[in-house]
Formats: structure tokens, sequence, C-alpha cells
């Protein structure tokens, strides 16, 4: 009865598209059953671009249904190379619609399509047809510890999961999400953020396209507070995965506890630190630091905002960072000569920019930008701070913009200690030409990922997580199976 014609005709770049903007459940774009819709926005003037069904509580109790029915009749008894062929079919599916799925995501979030083409998409096509290949290799082992018994394990998927994820990598992190659950044969209720719901609708309709059963994939886009938590609530729900800040993370750990104790894998923020040794190539370090944290607008949940650099280069570096910094082209997302484009919305600019007020009020040495960039949009200038006391504010917290903070350091002894002294463990970097130092230093960060020489390379095939605060769980790789199976053991009396 809620199922209608949810789609839209929207402009992307100099093309008119359709799209979708209902409810995703049981295979039909419905709407929400308040009758609720929200608006989701262009960043680069801050035009709405479409009213989305707004999912709740109500929306959430349908999806779960659905995903719980089809688990039952059709998912459990899917086998591993059907479920293979589904997200193969799926990874062609995005291939083939590459370039409309980048300029939606590139509409939505601010990001450019050209990063979106080149970066977001392939990477997402990627762990799809990487999890595609271990559908049928989800493996238990057996013992013959005793002539007595015999035991063997089963991984079994955990069956229903809500996933929850944000708005930084909207496509990315769906494909995150789902490879990894659907490969373990689990169903799933996911909810994008409330401030780029579109591209989750779009692969919603690719879903169903592929053939994979109504059901299976449900989504629900919404608000946190109130379809998120109640996903988070559900108690047929027998998993969380998340991505997004601590604070949601929190909400979430106590909604389990409320509940049923549901699984809990978090993925959450940083303030990762790059350490620049006087042995490094400077250039390369410098074009490193850039992608580290100038990337997405530094909208990115590793971005390397903390930069120390050995005191013997420090001056070198900071002029040739100031000058990449000062390269970058900010503007509209469509352009192609574009490669910063706005912040995703009023809220995160407004956040971004007390946080400059902050480093310039604490004493930091503004080096270059600390401005908004263009009269519309929610542009920031790309920005450096140095000389930047250890514990200042934008020295410690996340800002989650194109803001970084530089300062010096001496002995190798020394920047390990304050590299680690962080609440948060997500990533680190080491640049340095002598192997030693650079596996020893790697060996003693606290981080869930450690790159040396470069920064913000990503694989499928590489697990990603977080250490102290940065999160629970590892995602991606084959480390990813343990976040959607439950190990059974079962035991075998060989005698009477
Ligand atoms: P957020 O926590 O505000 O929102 C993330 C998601 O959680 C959204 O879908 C939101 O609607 C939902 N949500 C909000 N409140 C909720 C609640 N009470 N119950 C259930 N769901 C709720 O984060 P954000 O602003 O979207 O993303 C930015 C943050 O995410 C940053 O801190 C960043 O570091 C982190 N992040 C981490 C990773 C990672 O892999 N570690 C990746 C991307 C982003």
């Amino acid at each position: 009865g809620l199922d209608f014609d949810d789609t839209v005709e929207v402009r992307i770049g100099s093309k008119k598209h359709k799209i979708h903007t209902g409810i995703f459940i049981n295979g039909q774009f419905v709407k929400s059953v308040s009758g609720k819709t929200f608006p989701t926005i262009n960043a680069s003037n801050g035009e709405v671009i479409a009213q989305v069904q707004e999912g709740d509580k109500a929306d959430i109790d349908a999806a779960v249904r659905a995903a719980r029915k089809a688990y039952e009749t059709v998912w459990e008894k899917t086998e591993g190379a059907q479920r293979a062929k589904y997200l193969w079919k799926l990874a062609d599916l995005m291939e083939r619609d590459l370039e409309f799925l980048a300029g939606l995501e590139a509409l939505d979030n601010g990001k450019t399509q050209a990063n979106a083409a080149a970066g977001d998409l392939p990477l997402a096509i990627g762990c799809l047809r990487y999890y595609s290949g271990w559908c049928d290799k989800i493996e238990g082992k057996t013992f013959m510890d005793t002539h007595s018994y015999m035991n063997y394990t089963r991984h079994e998927p955990i069956g229903l999961v809500g996933q929850i994820i944000p708005w930084n990598f909207p496509i990315l992190m769906f494909a995150w999400k789902i490879g990894p659950a659907l490969a373990c044969g689990n169903v799933t209720v996911i909810k994008p953020s409330e401030k780029t719901p579109l591209t989750a609708l779009a692969l919603a309709a690719l879903i169903k396209e592929a053939g994979i059963p109504d059901g299976v994939v449900n989504v629900v886009p919404g608000y946190g507070p109130t379809a998120g938590s109640a996903l988070a609530e559900h108690p047929d729900v027998h998993k969380i995965a998340f991505t997004g800040s601590g604070r949601t993370g929190r909400a979430i750990m106590q909604s389990s506890a409320k509940s049923n104790l549901k699984k809990i894998s978090l993925e959450l923020g940083g303030k990762s630190p790059a350490i620049v040794f006087d042995d490094a190539n400077i250039e390369s370090a410098v074009n490193w630091c850039k992608v580290g944290i100038f990337f997405n607008h530094g909208q990115t949940c590793c971005a390397s905002s903390r930069v120390y650099v050995h005191e013997a280069i420090y001056d070198k570096f900071l002029v040739a960072y100031k000058k990449v910094a000062e390269s970058i082209k900010l503007g509209d997302q469509f352009d192609p000569a574009t490669e910063q484009g706005p912040q995703v919305d009023e809220v995160q600019f407004n956040s971004i920019m007390r946080y400059i007020d902050h480093g310039v009020q604490e004493g930091a040495k503004l080096v270059t930008g600390g401005k908004r960039h263009g009269t519309s949009g929610y542009f920031v200038e790309p920005t450096i701070f140095a000389d930047v006391k250890e514990d200042a504010k934008i020295m410690q917290e996340e800002i989650f913009g194109p803001v970084v903070a530089v300062t010096t350091f001496k002995s190798e002894e020394e920047i390990i200690k304050r590299a680690n002294a962080s609440t948060y463990g997500l990533a680190a970097a080491v640049f340095t030409k002598d192997i030693n130092r650079a596996i020893r230093v790697s060996n003693a960060l606290h981080a869930g990922t450690v790159w040396v020489n470069c920064y913000n390379v990503f694989h499928q095939n590489t697990p990603f997580g977080g250490f102290k605060e940065s999160g629970i769980g590892r995602e991606l790789g084959e480390y990813a199976l343990e976040l959607y199976t439950q190990v059974k053991s079962v035991k075998i009396n060989l005698g009477e």
C-alpha cells in the first residue's frame, strides 16, 4: 500500500537523471509510515537536491521483518556459489553505472565526480568482487585430539545484521558493509547517513536488478536518534556494524546493552600522526602528507591531522607543504579541474571554522589558509598550522576538515611517546629511508594501520580498523569474515 513511484528527476553535472527517494524494503521502494520526508542538499550552493522518505522506528520494524523472512525462507538456503554470483553481478552493474553513481555521490556529498569515479567507485567494486570470492570459502576446522571424540567447527552467519554508515564515503562504506555480510550469509538492514542517502538508494535499485532476493538487503534512510537507534535497539537484530563518531559508537553500545546484547563492531574517528624523519625524501613526504589530510577535504577518519617533522628539515618541509596546499584548486565538484569541493554541509563547515579560530587563539602559526573560500557553499581553504603545542585543541581533537597541525621533534624515542599520547589509534605514518627505523617505529606505534612512506592507501585485502577509542573489530580482508560469522563447535562421541 505504501509502494509508489519514488523517482524524481535531478540534474547531475550537465545531465538529467531519475533517482530514487523511497525507503527500500523487501525489494520495493516505499513511503515512510509517518509520511515524513527530509531534504538532502548540494553543498556547493546549499540548494535542496531532493526530498527523501524519512525512516523511523515503524519503518525499521518493517525492514527487520522483511529481512528476517528473507533469511528464513531464502537466504539461509542459498549456497555460497550463488551468493558469489549475486555480489559479482552487483559489482558489474556498478561498473556499468559508474559515471552516474560517481556523479550522484559528488552531488550529495560534495566530493568531486572525478575523485568518486577514480577512487570511491573502483574501491567499492573491488570490495564486492573480493567478497564474492569468499562466499564459498567460509570454512571451519576439524580436531582429532582423542580417539574417543572428534570435533568440528562451523562458521555460521550471525543472521540479521544492522549496518549504520557515515556520509564521508557513502558508496564505499556501503560496499565495506554489505560485501562481507552477504558473503558470510547474513541479511541486512542498512541505514545511510541523513546527509548522503541518495547513492545508497541507487545501489538498492541495482541490488534488485542483480536478482538478490527481496528482503536480503533493506535500505532505510533517516536520522540517527530515530531510525539509527531503533535499529540498534531492535531485539531481532543480532549485530550492528557501525562507522561514524565515537559519541554515536558509545550510544550504539548502550542500545545493545539495553536490548539483546547484540554484537557490535565499530569504526570510529582518529587524530592520526605522520612522522617525517630527517632522512626522508622530503618532496615525497610532503606529497603524501598532502594526500593524508587534504584528500576528501579532510573528511577521512584516518586523516594525517598531526604531522611531526624532524627539526633538521622542519623549515624546508613547511615551505614545500605550504606550496602544495596553495596549489589545490577549490570549486564545483563537476568541474574536471577541481581538486577540492565543498565540505559536506553547514554544520561541518561551522565546526571546522570554529577549530580554525581556536588554533589562532591558542597561538599556533597560521602558515596558509584559514578562511572560507568563495561566498556560497561550504568551502574551506586548505589550512596548515605550524608550531602547534601538544596540548592545543587542534592537536588533540578530530577536526574532520582540511586543517593540519604541524610541529617538530628531536628524537625517535620522544616522538613515539608523543605520537601514542592520544585516546585514538586508527592510523599513523612513518617517513624514512632507514628500513630498520621504519620497522622499529611501525611496531611501536599504537595504531590499526601504519603506512610507511605513503598515506591513505587502501586495498580490499588489507584489514582496517582502530586501536583504543578508534574502534572494535577489523573490516576488509579475511579479517572481516570474523565480524559476520559465529563459530559453532560440534563434538561427536565416537564410542558409546
Ligand atoms: P555520526 O556518528 O554522527 O553518524 C554516523 C551514522 O550514525 C549516521 O548514519 C547517523 O545517522 C547515525 N547515528 C547518529 N546518531 C545515532 C544514534 N544515536 N543511534 C544510531 N545511529 C546514529 O558520524 P558522521 O558525522 O556521519 O561521521 C563522521 C565521523 O565518522 C568522524 O568522527 C569520523 O572519524 C568517523 N568515521 C570513521 C571511519 C572509520 O572507518 N573508522 C570512517 C568514516 C568516518
